[in-house]
Parts: structure tokens; C-alpha cells; sequence
């Protein structure tokens, strides 16, 4: 707290509205020097909302895709003092059961419930905020020819309805930057694919006053969108090569096998975090999604010691961006700090 001469008043960050509802709440607390008022000492005094802070949120398809897709990152910024807000885009509900150490938990309490409390304790574990945005699960289609995707799913669903509650989100989060996937999903589900098109979308209408008009708050300009590349070849392709350097098994080898070059693909990585202290949990977090994660499985069969020597950074793409950039980077905040 500031010195007495000096009181200062602190509004928190700005509530999460359920969405339909117009007006944003802020909740006004005595403490800190982040934040000042207009007029006097009292409480009715006029604020002015002058919000220092950074925000970070971070768009996923499911629960765990945060703890797998930039997970340290997050919990990196929190750490800084950075807001962190995930939002999940549906609920995982028609993913697979992945461990059977977590079946029988299933068995009683139906997997979206389950995945609901994986969730929690994920985000927990990483420092952030999280909000659904409360759409069906497209589910991974399989076989020969590819099954219709099911009725009222999100990737089903016009893209102007399922935009919507991410728009009105970032107009009260009011984030200077956003995280989600490229154009192709990172990941070949479609859900994945649809959460790109989808922070796209909201991206440029939460900026516009002429869209989506009374969702939300004001519009806002989200300064820079970046997309998810923790999962390039260079960084898979290093990992193996420094586990069979060390004789170890690497868990790579079928998927480096089956690994389809794309041209767009080459030169994606603008932006490295260093975010090695956070591997571990990054690790705990997605240890929380018991359903999904196999403990024996390839998410931790690279040593960490060899983890952090060998790509100690999470990676992503500035797909856009309304500030001056110096590329590369090692922050997503780059250009937009004392401003
Ligand atoms: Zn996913």
C-alpha cells in the first residue's frame, strides 16, 4: 500500500459478465497505486479507470489444451503480475477417456463433469482465470469417408454465433494481447481449427463499434494476436536427436516418421519465451487432466534437466499486430510495456 498521504484506489480487474448482460462491474477496493480517482477522497467519487495492467488471454478448444499449448508461458506472466484469462471454447465432452487409472471416476460422475474439475484444478495450478464459453465438443471424426460432424456442435455452428461471447469477452477483458492456434488448428481436430477461425473473427469485431452492438463493454483493439507453435519440427526434431544422443527412447520417432512438411510451416516462430522454470508446472497442470493424460505416456518421457537444456523457450507466431515490432522477440508484450 501506498503512503497514507497518498490513497489510492484499486478496481479490480473487470468481472466476467454472464453473457447477455450489458453492463461490466467493477469492484472497487481500497489498496494499491495502480489505480487513481478523479474527484476527492470519497467513496461515490467519479473513477477514472486507468488500468496499467497487462492482460493476456489465452483461447483454447479444450480443457487441457491450455496445459499443453503455452501452459508455462501463462503461468510465467502470472508470476509477473501479468492477468491471465483462458477460455475454454467447449467442454471436452466427447474426447476419449486417455487413462484408465480415471475410468472409474468417469463411470460416476459422466466426463464432462469430471473434465470440468480437471479444469479447475488446472488453473489453479497455473495461476489463471478461466471461463467456458459453453459450446458441444465437435468430437475427433474418424474413418473412411469422414463422419458428419454432430448437429449443434461448436465447429457446426455458424461462425457469427459461436464469435459472439468471445467478443463480448474481450471487450470486458479488455486484453492487450491473445494466444490461439493458426489457420490449420496446429492439431488436425475441429475444434481446433474453429477456435482460430473464431478468435479471428471476435479479434476484429471486438474492435468494431458498428459490430455485435450492446455485447459486451466498449469495443476494444486487442494489440497483438499470436498463434500456438509449441509444437514445431524443429523443436520435436531436437528433442529426439538429444534423446537418442543420450540413449534414450524417444517418443517421437513414429510421429517424426508420419510428419507431413508443409511449406507455411518453415518459418512460423517470431516470438520465443523463455519459460523453462515454469516446465514443472506446466507438467502439474496437465498431470491435473487425469482423463487425458496417460502418466506413462509421451508428455513426460523427455527428462526435464534435457527439456530445459535442449528448447528451454515456448514458441509462437505474431500473426498481428497495431504496435512496432522488432522480430525476433522473447515477449508477447514486446512494444506495449510503459505505454
Ligand atoms: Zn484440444
Amino acid at each position: 500500500m501506498m503512503a497514507a498521504t497518498k490513497p489510492a484506489i484499486r478496481v479490480e480487474a473487470p468481472i466476467i459478465v454472464p453473457i447477455g448482460r450489458r453492463s461490466s462491474p467493477y469492484r472497487v477496493i481500497i489498496a494499491g497505486e495502480s489505480w487513481s480517482r478523479r474527484n476527492g477522497e470519497g467513496m461515490n467519487a467519479t473513477l477514472m479507470l486507468v488500468n496499467p495492467a497487462l492482460r493476456l488471454m489465452a483461447v483454447h478448444a479444450h480443457p487441457d489444451d491450455e496445459s499443453s499449448k503455452g501452459a508455462a508461458t501463462t503461468a510465467k506472466y502470472v508470476a509477473e503480475g501479468v492477468e491471465v484469462l483462458v477460455v475454454t471454447c467447449t467442454g471436452g465432452e466427447r474426447g476419449d477417456v486417455l487413462n484408465e487409472q480415471a475410468a472409474a471416476e468417469v463411470a460416476e460422475l459422466g466426463l464432462e463433469e469430471v473434465r470440468r474439475r480437471e479444469m479447475a484444478r488446472a488453473a489453479e495450478i497455473l495461476g489463471v482465470r478461466q471461463v467456458w464459453l459453453g459450446f458441444p465438443d465437435s468430437g475427433f471424426p474418424e474413418g473412411d469417408p469422414l463422419p458428419p460432424l454432430p448437429a449443434g456442435c461448436f465447429a457446426a455452428l455458424p461462425l457469427e454465433v459461436v464469435a459472439s461471447p468471445l467478443v463480448a469477452l474481450i471487450r470486458e477483458f479488455q486484453p492487450q494481447v491473445v494466444t490461439t492456434y493458426d489457420e490449420n488448428g496446429g492439431y488436425p481436430h475441429p475444434d481446433h481449427s474453429r477456435t482460430h477461425e473464431v478468435t479471428m473473427a471476435a479479434v476484429e469485431a471486438a474492435a468494431d463499434p458498428m459490430m455485435y452492438l450492446g455485447v459486451g463493454g466498449a469495443p476494444w483493439e486487442v494489440s497483438k494476436v499470436y498463434y500456438n507453435q509449441q509444437f514445431s519440427k524443429q523443436r520435436v526434431l531436437a528433442l529426439h536427436l538429444a534423446m537418442t544422443d543420450a540413449d534414450l527412447e524417444s517418443p517421437y520417432d513414429d510421429w517424426l516418421k508420419d510428419w507431413k512438411d508443409r511449406p507455411e510451416d518453415e518459418d512460423r516462430i517470431t516470438t520465443r519465451v523463455d519459460a523453462a522454470a515454469w516446465f514443472e508446472v506446466r507438467d502439474q497442470a496437465l498431470s491435473a487432466h487425469r482423463t487425458q493424460i496417460d502418466p506413462a505416456g509421451r508428455w513426460f518421457a523427455v527428462p526435464m534437466e534435457l527439456q530445459k537444456l535442449v528448447w528451454p523457450t515456448e514458441d509462437f507466431q505474431l500473426a498481428r499486430s497495431t504496435v512496432a515490432v522488432e522480430l525476433p522477440e522473447n515477449d508477447l508484450f514486446a512494444g506495449l510495456r510503459g505505454r
